[in-house]
C-alpha cells in the first residue's frame, strides 16, 4: 500500500486512503450528466436521478447495519453524530431527566460534548476502565439514576484497539429503559454490526476509517419515530430534520460503497489484519521488550498500543520520521504533549505511559511492511541507545 521512499504508512486508526472501487464510484457520480442535481429538488428528473441515488446508497448502508432506511441520518462523520446524539437526546429529553452515563476513555467529540452538557447544568459519570482497558458492565449498572436519559460508550477504542462490552451493556440499558449511544467509528466496516441482533439506539460511523472518504459518516436512530432527538442546526429540513444542508450523494455513494466492500471483504480482511497483528508482536518481541497496553484478547486486531522500555515515544516517533507513520497516543490529540488520557484513565503511569505507541493496520498492509516496520522500530532504538538520547530517565 506504500509509496517506495515513504515512510510506511501505519496509522488507520486516524484515517484509511480511499479504496480504489469506492473512488470509482464517486468519481462517476461527481462526472454524471443526470444525477448532478440537489437531491431535495424532486420536482424535476434531475433532482429525482440525484435523490434515486441517495435513496439506494441510504438502503444499503440500512441493509448492511440491520436496520430500517429511515434510520440513517448523513453527517459529516463520527465527531457530528456523537454530538447529535448526545446533545439530542440530552436536549430533547431534558423534562425527563438530565444525566448522561459514559466512559473516561472516550474519543474527544463525546468528552467535550459532555463537558459542554455539564456547563449547561446536566450531570455526566465517567467511568473508569479496568487495567485491562474496557468499561465492567458492572459499573455502568452501578452508575444509572433514575433520572439517567442515555448511556454513551464506544465500541472499540481508538488508542488501544479493545472492544467495550456493548452487548451486555446494551442488555442492562433495555432493563433500565434508557437509551444507548456507541461510537462505532473504528468499528464499522471491521466487525459485523447487526442492530437486528444488539439493541442500541443511536449508532455513530464514519466513511474514511473504513476506506471511504473523509467528511461523511452517519447517526443510525433506530425507532427514529418516537426517539425525538433535537437537530444541532436549523434549515431546510433535510435529513428527517435532523441535520439540514444538501445531501451530498457522491460522498454518501462514497459510504456505501465502502461500507458494502468492507462487508463483502470482512472475513478474510479481519484474518489478515489478525496475522499482521500476530506477527508484528511476535518478531517485534523477539527483539525489544514489549510492554503491550490493553487486553490483546479483547483488543481489535487493527490497533496495536504498547511501550518499549526506556523509551519515550515522542523521540521514538522523530527517529522514524523519514520510516514510519505511527501515532503517539491518540492521533486526534498528538499535536498535543498531553499523555493519553485512555492509558491514564487505565492507571498506566510514568514510563510506558510516556512511551505509548500506536500502530494500525488495514487490508493493504503486507507481512513484509509488517517486517519492515519492526526492523525499523529495531533499528531506531538501537541509535537511540547508541547516542543516549531520550530515554526515559
Ligand atoms: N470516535 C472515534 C472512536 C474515532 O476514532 C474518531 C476519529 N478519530 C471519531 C469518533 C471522529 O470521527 P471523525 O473525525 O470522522 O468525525
Amino acid at each position: 500500500m506504500n509509496e517506495p521512499d515513504k515512510p510506511l504508512y501505519f496509522d488507520t486508526a486516524a484515517t484509511t486512503a480511499v479504496a480504489p472501487e469506492v473512488l470509482a464510484r464517486m468519481i462517476d457520480l461527481l462526472d454524471s450528466k443526470h444525477a448532478f442535481a440537489n437531491p431535495s429538488s424532486s420536482i424535476h428528473r434531475y433532482g429525482q436521478a440525484a435523490a434515486a441515488v441517495v435513496a439506494s446508497a441510504r438502503a444499503e448502508i440500512a441493509a448492511e447495519l440491520g436496520c430500517e432506511a429511515d434510520e440513517v441520518v448523513f453527517t459529516s462523520g463520527a465527531t457530528e453524530a456523537n454530538n447529535l446524539a448526545l446533545r439530542g437526546v440530552a436536549l430533547a429529553h431534558a423534562a425527563q431527566g438530565r444525566h448522561v452515563v459514559t466512559s473516561a476513555i472516550e474519543h474527544k467529540s463525546v468528552l467535550e460534548c459532555c463537558a459542554a452538557l455539564q456547563r449547561e447544568g446536566y450531570a455526566v459519570t465517567y467511568l473508569k476502565p479496568n487495567s485491562a482497558g474496557w468499561v465492567e458492565p458492572d459499573a455502568v449498572a452501578r452508575a444509572l439514576r433514575p433520572d439517567t436519559l442515555l448511556v454513551s460508550l464506544q465500541h472499540t477504542n481508538n488508542e488501544t484497539g479493545v472492544m467495550q462490552p456493548i452487548a451486555e451493556v446494551a442488555d442492562l440499558a433495555v432493563q433500565a429503559g434508557v437509551l444507548l449511544h456507541v461510537d462505532a467509528a473504528q468499528a464499522v466496516g471491521k466487525f459485523k454490526i447487526d442492530l437486528q441482533q444488539i439493541p442500541i439506539d443511536l449508532l455513530a460511523l464514519s466513511a474514511h476509517k473504513f476506506h471511504g472518504p473523509k467528511g461523511i459518516g452517519c447517526l443510525v436512530v433506530r425507532n427514529r419515530r418516537q426517539l425525538r432527538l433535537q437537530p444541532l442546526m436549523y434549515g431546510g429540513g433535510q435529513e428527517f430534520g435532523l441535520r439540514p444542508g444538501t445531501l451530498a450523494p457522491h460522498q454518501i455513494v462514497g459510504l456505501s460503497t465502502a461500507l458494502s466492500l468492507a462487508a463483502k471483504r470482512r472475513t478474510a480482511d479481519l484474518a489478515h489484519v489478525r496475522e499482521l497483528k500476530r506477527r508484528f508482536l511476535q518478531q517485534l518481541g523477539e527483539c525489544l521488550p514489549v510492554q503491550v497496553h490493553g487486553e490483546l484478547t479483547r483488543s481489535s486486531p487493527y490497533i496495536i498500543n504498547f511501550s518499549l522500555a526506556g523509551i519515550i515515544s515522542d523521540a521514538l516517533i522523530n527517529q522514524l520520521r523519514d520510516d514510519l507513520a505511527i501515532a503517539s497516543g491518540s492521533a486526534c490529540s498528538s499535536g498535543a504533549v498531553e499523555p493519553s488520557y485512555v492509558l491514564r484513565a487505565m492507571g498506566i503511569e510514568g514510563e510506558p505511559l510516556y512511551g505509548a505507541v500506536r500502530l494500525s493496520f488495514s487490508r493493504d498492509h503486507t507481512l513484509a511492511e509488517v517486517s519492515a516496520a519492526v526492523e525499523r522500530i529495531v533499528a531506531a532504538v538501537s541509535r537511540m541507545k547508541e547516542l543516549e538520547i531520550s530515554e526515559v530517565k
